[in-house]
């Protein structure tokens, strides 16, 4: 058994820091939390005077087999060896423990998933992962950003026609175990702005979330702008994924749409480090900064669920520390620091459906944890200051006695 003790402790649940607080795990996971606990002389003690706990961090978009550096080889040249490395490696480094991979190469995701539950890769968050990719021909992302790679073309996407048949391919999406279905409802070129591209139809959208439904898959939507998000909100997507891109110049955010997107029920991840870190997106693009925060700010004063998502494995936005950023951001627009916590952690592990084993510091959940160094809430850039990364009872970073 293990023990901390004097810890200021942050559980996830949004309740109010508890201080002095000891934590007790056993078996991989928190046995018992309180400030005066008894535990057996042979236990091993962790005093944390001074420090903060917070439970593991979530990430809810990022994509596994991408990558935040340009000078890695090109998604469709990955090597078997490399078996997302980069995506363990920087997650565990910054304390998050589970990731939702919204499109990515599907089979050898599913492969390297399995691994990571039956406990044959153990250093690796939890993976909750999309089938393929929904879009349209000549459309975001195969053919702008990935260029027509035809890896990506066949492996990772769904390339939707107006007469391509839908259902066979969420009735494989099911069969093969995946956790949701993802589509690009979208029409910004990032790789030659201003010329748009085209998008699924709307009729086609309806297609997709609905069989999805049918078979018991929730669907997430990117998409660029307000009439796109309006579109998707209506026809029942489950989430909505970064509601302004880079470059965007419809960036109006109607009362409307946020009371109509309220009455569904919608999830909004904004994925606002990866909308910053492109923004302006070039030299005649206007900067949508400050609609983003204003649209992020709208949702959040009503009542909207936000999920806390950064599109990590895209480049400049590393895994595991772009939830720290993206955190920042979530401060920013003025969402205080124990609701941000509380988003990353208890409310992305249900949006993972994963809350029954981890996003909180509860009795029976899995041991996962962070100590920082310096307390969050008067600092939200204090989740930085990792000192130890704890996965399921056992230590996965130690920056202590890296010092
Ligand atoms: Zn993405």
């Amino acid at each position: 058994m293990l023990v901390f003790k004097n810890a200021k402790l942050i559980d996830g649940t949004g309740k109010e820091p508890v201080e002095n607080a000891s934590i007790l795990i056993e078996h991989g996971r928190f046995r018992e939390i309180g400030t005066d606990l008894s535990y057996p002389g042979d236990t091993i003690v962790i005093d944390l005077k001074g420090k903060t706990v917070i439970p593991g961090l979530i990430d809810a978009h990022i994509h596994i087999n991408g990558s935040s550096r340009l000078d890695r080889p090109g998604a469709s040249h990955l090597i078997p060896s490399y078996n997302f490395a980069e995506m363990r490696e920087g997650c565990l480094r910054w304390g998050v423990v589970a990731v939702r991979s919204c499109g990515q190469f599907v089979e050898e995701t599913l492969a390297f998933r399995e691994g990571v539950e039956n406990g044959t890769i153990e250093r690796s968050p939890r993976v909750c992962m999309s089938g393929p990719m929904f879009q349209s021909p000549g459309g975001h992302p195969c053919y702008t950003v990935f260029m027509s790679d035809p890896d990506v073309e066949q492996f990772a996407c769904a390339i939707v026609k107006e007469d391509t048949e839908i259902e066979p391919i969420i009735k494989k999406s099911k069969e093969q175990g995946v956790d949701f279905t993802k589509v690009f409802y979208a029409h910004l070129n990032k790789m030659d702005y201003p010329n748009p591209v085209p998008r699924i139809s709307k009729k086609k959208l309806q297609e997709i979330i609905d069989i999805s439904h049918r078979y018991g898959l929730s669907v997430t939507v990117h998409v660029d702008c307000p009439e796109e998000m309006k579109d998707a909100v209506e026809l029942g997507a489950d989430v909505i994924e970064h509601m302004i891109g880079a470059g965007e110049t419809q960036n109006d955010f109607s009362d409307e749409l946020v009371a109509l997107t309220k009455q569904s029920g919608a999830i909004i991840d904004p994925t606002m480090i990866s909308i910053k870190r492109f923004d302006p997106l070039n030299d005649s693009a206007p900067s949508v900064w400050n609609a983003v925060k204003k649209a992020v700010m709208k949702c959040y004063h009503a009542g909207i669920p936000l999920a806390v998502g950064c599109d990590a494995g895209i480049p400049f936005v590393p895994f595991g520390e772009a939830v720290h950023d993206e955190m920042a951001c979530l401060n920013d627009v003025g969402i205080p620091p124990l609701e941000v916590i509380t988003m990353a952690t208890s409310g992305n592990a249900k949006l993972l459906g994963m809350d029954d084993h981890i996003g909180t510091i509860e009795p029976g959940k899995d041991a996962d944890l962070i100590v920082l160094e310096k307390d969050p809430l008067e600092d939200i850039k204090n989740t930085k200051t990792i000192e130890l990364v704890f996965l399921k009872g056992r230590v996965v970073t130690d920056c202590i006695s890296e010092m």
